[in-house]
Formats: structure tokens, sequence, C-alpha cells
């Protein structure tokens, strides 16, 4: 399964939500504002409204209940027909309404209407549903008998009046809030916007440059193929010593370009968010045994020994990324072997602590006898182009890339690198990664294909327009007694195909007319099965992964990237004759 290694922060997700927060806050502040007016506020208003009104119906109750003791005269009731005139005449100064609508005595009379200047005295109910309702005894003031209770209504338009008022208020309030909310959000919605302008510009730009690099790669891969294809050619013939000798500066030359071709390849992909992890089950001994392999005839060339050491207790087999692991510890084997000139090195893998439910973190070090780094250039080591000193450049060459990429590639699979170096004693690099612990029955068979000591001679069917590097493919295929039939594009290839049996088709991916891709797809319909199923290996100089993945979907069985090492294409061959078998 493959994996992004980036993600790229996206600015459209911080726009959405930043949407979300602006509407979340709204909403509250809507609620908030709701809740507050109906649990607190016109409640409170309410009681303040009838409070007052008790406080006036109560300056009213004394001259009220003086006027109602002496009712039973005629004078007496003259007066309380005016007193009662002047209490219900009380009006509200702003809507000249009645204030006190009317009093009830339970002596004489129930409800009296307020019609100012004539009093009629009558009895009724009155329809102020909405007035405050207050009800005070009155007594006569010297004997302090209960005279009556008086029930006073109160116009309510004064309290509605000052809920409308708040209401207004918070209203505005609310809207003033809202709309500095709104500029809020829309200034940062500005910015996410040319934020997100930005980065599309800078991931066109990365775009460009990683199909810049693909296509600079592919370039230079091509004269490389002939170049180094050329070189073990004429290593076969007859040399002298010297010449000998500058055939090997060309090719490890050649490999060194190729390295670091590589290299600003890998850490452009990281970049651009391209690369990704292939996660499978692996054996971790025969992992470590062919990274040994690999470096050990580089070691001893410097007169160095190369080991390496399993813990007892590291899983045999997990789940992870190997090919990955192997880039990066290649990449540190590497510099222990190119940094040190006595003394040895060795890799160790050891669990960090106890594995456990399925899970194990494993340390992966590289020690080397080798000269060190100071404490301080420690830190820089794994920043892109950084050299421990600027001499080492020019001493052992190096682009300064290999460290970053580690980093990068360890962290993408989670983990962690570190150094431990004295300088004159020696360094330790090393990588802590996570595992899942799987069972041993699911991790392939040990072991690549090897190539066989005497090699059958095939038939080869070799597509490719560029005549330089047919020719040198060509040559070395011949040299090892395979019979090579060329074509320079897919058209030619059906045409071979149809009029001959081939063991294997070597196809490049850009010809013209036909292109391997279409070629492939073609020969897969061809109605003879034996022709259909030829096996059928891809050709190429562009090492991005949309490459392989094109292959596979056109039906090619298998990749190999341009400029290759014969035992490489051998090697293709003889896995694709071992499937076939
Ligand atoms: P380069 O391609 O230059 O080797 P790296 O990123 O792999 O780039 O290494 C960066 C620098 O770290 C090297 O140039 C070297 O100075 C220092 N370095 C790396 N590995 C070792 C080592 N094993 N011993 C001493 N110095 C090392």
């Amino acid at each position: 399964m493959a994996e992004p290694i980036t993600k790229a922060w996206s600015s459209e997700r911080l726009a959405v939500r930043l949407t979300l927060l602006f509407l979340a806050m709204a909403t509250v502040l809507i609620g908030l504002t709701g809740v507050y007016w109906i649990q607190v506020l016109e409640p409170r208003l309410h009681a303040d409204a009838q409070v007052n009104a008790g406080v006036l119906a109560q300056s009213h109750a004394l001259t009220l209940a003086d006027a109602v003791s002496e009712a039973d005269t005629v004078r007496g009731r003259q007066r309380l027909l005016e007193t009662m005139d002047e209490v219900l005449l009380l009006t509200d100064p702003n809507t000249d309404t009645p204030f006190i609508l009317g009093l009830r005595l339970n002596v004489d009379y129930d409800v009296v209407r307020a019609t100012p200047g004539t009093l009629d005295i009558q009895r009724g109910r009155t329809n102020c549903d909405a007035c405050f309702v207050t009800r005070i005894p009155l007594y006569a003031e010297n004997t302090r008998e209960l005279l009556g209770v008086a029930t006073f209504y109160s116009s309510n338009a004064f309290f509605e009046r000052l809920k409308e008022d708040v209401r207004t208020k918070l209203f505005i309030g609310s809207g003033i809030l809202l709309f500095a909310l709104l500029l809020v959000w829309a200034a940062v919605a500005g910015l996410v916007r040319q934020i997100r302008t930005s980065e599309r510009a800078a991931a066109a730009a990365t775009r460009a440059k990683s199909e810049f690099l693909a296509n600079m790669s592919h370039e230079i891969r091509t004269p490389m193929t002939a170049i180094l294809g050329t070189v073990r050619l004429l290593r076969d013939t007859r040399l002298d010593e010297q010449q000998r000798d500058y055939l090997g500066t060309v090719d490890s030359s050649g490999e060194a370009l190729l390295s670091i071709l590589d290299d600003i390849l890998d850490i452009s992909k990281v970049e651009a968010g391209k690369l990704t992890l292939e996660m499978t089950n692996f054996d971790i001994e025969t992992l470590i045994h062919g990274i040994v392999r690999l470096m050990d005839g580089r070691a001893r060339e410097k007169g160095l020994a190369l080991s390496y050491r399993i813990d007892e207790a590291v899983p045999a087999c997990l789940h992870g990324d190997p090919a990955r692991i192997r880039q990066v510890l290649l990449n540190l084997v590497g510099n222990a072997i190119k940094f040190t000139d006595v003394g040895q090195i060795n890799i160790a893998v050891r669990p960090v602590d106890v594995p456990r439910q399925g899970r194990a973190d494993l340390e992966f070090t590289v020690t080397d006898t080798g000269p060190g780094i100071p404490a301080e250039e420690q830190a820089q080591l794994f920043e892109q182009f950084t050299q421990a000193d600027a001499s080492t450049a020019r001493k052992y060459g190096g682009s300064g890339l290999g460290l970053a990429i580690c980093k990068r590639l360890t962290e993408a699979m989670g983990g962690s690198i570190f150094v431990d170096s004295t300088p004159k004693e020696g360094s330790t690099f090393g990588i802590k990664l996570p595992f899942t612990i799987v069972q041993q029955e699911t991790c392939p068979e040990a072991g690549e294909p090897t190539i066989p000591e005497t090699i059958t001679p095939l038939r080869v069917l070799l597509a490719d327009d560029n005549d330089i590097n047919r020719r040198v493919t060509k040559s070395l295929l011949s040299r090892d007694g395979h019979s090579v039939t060329e074509a320079t594009n897919g058209r030619e290839v059906m045409e071979a195909i149809q009029d001959q049996d081939f063991d294997v088709v070597l196809m490049d991916l850009h010809m013209p007319e036909v292109d391997g891709l279409e070629a492939a797809e073609r020969i897969r319909t061809l109605p003879e099965l034996a022709k259909a199923r030829v096996p059928i290996l891809a050709l190429t100089a562009n090492i991005m992964r949309q490459e392989r993945e094109r292959c596979a979907r056109a039906g090619m069985d298998g990749f190999v990237v341009k400029p290759f090492h014969p035992d490489t294409l051998y090697r293709e061959i003889e896995k694709l004759r071992a499937k076939g078998d």
C-alpha cells in the first residue's frame, strides 16, 4: 500500500474552519442574546415595573382610605368621588393613557373605568388584562377598621416602552458585534485567500521544478546509459593497465553523477509531497544482509571490515517500507566507508524497548572508526547541502544531501535520526523506527534471484529509438550470447512479434509513432496466446513512481531504469523467467 509522505497543509480546510467558526460564534452570540433577554432581562424589567406600580398604588391608598371612611355622608361621598377622580386621572405623561385604570372596593363598586373629567361610577369589568394589578387593604385612620380592599390596575404602557427600548438597544448592540465579527472574518478570509493563492503558486512552482528535474533526469540518464554501457563494453576489450584505470575513473564518476541525480530527485519529491511509502512485510536479516553484501566490496577496497549484528530480541518479520530503510542505511554505511580510512564499520539492530502488543521500536546504528564530527557541527548535518567542513567536498565529494534525505525519509516513516560522534574516535549514525510485528510465514522468501553462472541465450526484442543506446544495449546482450532483434518504435515491435517468437521484449517507453506503453497494450491483446504473454520489461530513464504504475497498467512485467548495470538487466530477466516457469 502506498501512503503519501507529506500531507500538504491545506488553506481550503482553514477557510472552511474559519467560516464554520464564524457561523458558530454568530449563532452563539444570537443565542446568548436571546437567552439573556428571555431569561434575565425581560423578567427583571417586569418585576421592576410591578414594584413601581405597587409603590404608586400605595401612595394613593391613604388618600383613598380617608375618603372611603367618610363615604357615608353626602359630603363624604362627594369627596370620595373627587379623590377617585384624582386617582383615576393620573395619566401616563407620554401616552396620555390613565396610569391607574381603576380601583375596586368590595364595599360599593367593582371596577371603575377611567374617563378623564367625567368619572362615571358603574359596575363592570376592566378589560386591561396586561395591566399590573396591586391589591391594597384600606384601613380607617383612627379606628384601624378595615374599610375594604382597593385593586389598582396600573397601565403597562410604560413597561412596554421600556422593554421595547432595551430590546432595540440589545439588537443594535448584537448587530454591531456581529458586524465586527463579520469584518474580522472577512479580513481573515482575505488573508486565507492570499495564502491559498501563494500556496497554489508555490505548488505550481514545485510541480514545475519536479517536472523539470524529472525531465533533466531523463535527459541526463539517456546519454549516461550510452556512456556507462560503452565503458563496460570497453572493459571487456584488451586494455593496458593505464587505460583500465582511466575507464574505472569514468565508470565511478558516472555512478557518482547518477547517485547525485537520484538524491536531488528524492529531495524534490519529498518537498513536492510526492514521495510515497510502500508498506510490505519483510525479513530484517535479509534486508541487513543484502546491505552488507552490497557494500562489502567497497569496504574491502579501503581495507575496512564491515560487519553486522542483529539483537536476538529483534522480531524476524516486520511490516514497513524495506526499500526506504535500505536507502537510509545504504547512505549511512556509504558515508561511514567514505569517511573512514582505518578500522571497521558495524551495523547493529536492537529493540529500543521490549516489543509489546505486536509493535516494536527498533534502533539501527552504523558505527565507524572514522574522523568523527565536532559537536558544534553535528546539529546542521541533517540540513540540506550541509557538509561538516568545507574541505569535505573537495576531498570526498558529495552533495551534502544524503543525510537530509535520510532525515526526511526516517521522519516520514514515523521515526527519528541521530548522531553520536567523538572527533578522532569515530561516529555512530542511527535511526529509530516503529514497526508492526508480523507472522514469519507472511515474509517473502529471502534473497533475490541470482545471476546464473551460465546464461541461457535468449531471443531478445530490443525496442529503443535512441541509436546509441540501442547499439550499446545490444552489444551488452550479444556479449553474453543473447540474440537481439532491434526495433526503433512500437510499430516495428508489432511487426517483429508477428514474424518471430521472443523470450523477452525490452521496451523503451518514449518512442515515435507508437510508444512503448501502447505497443505493450497491443501485444497483450494479440490473438496468439504465446505471443500475447511474452515477458515485457520497460526500459526508461524516468524513475518517477507514476511511470512505473503506467507500465504495470499497460501490462508490462518489469521495469529497468536507465542507465542500468548489465547485472540488473539480467536479474530482472531472470525474475521474469522464474515467474513464468
Ligand atoms: P555528502 O553527500 O556530502 O556525504 P551527507 O549529507 O551524507 O552529504 O553528509 C553530510 C556531511 O556529514 C558530510 O559531508 C560529512 O562532513 C559528514 N559526515 C557524514 N557521515 C559521516 C561519518 N560517518 N563520519 C564523518 N563525517 C560524516
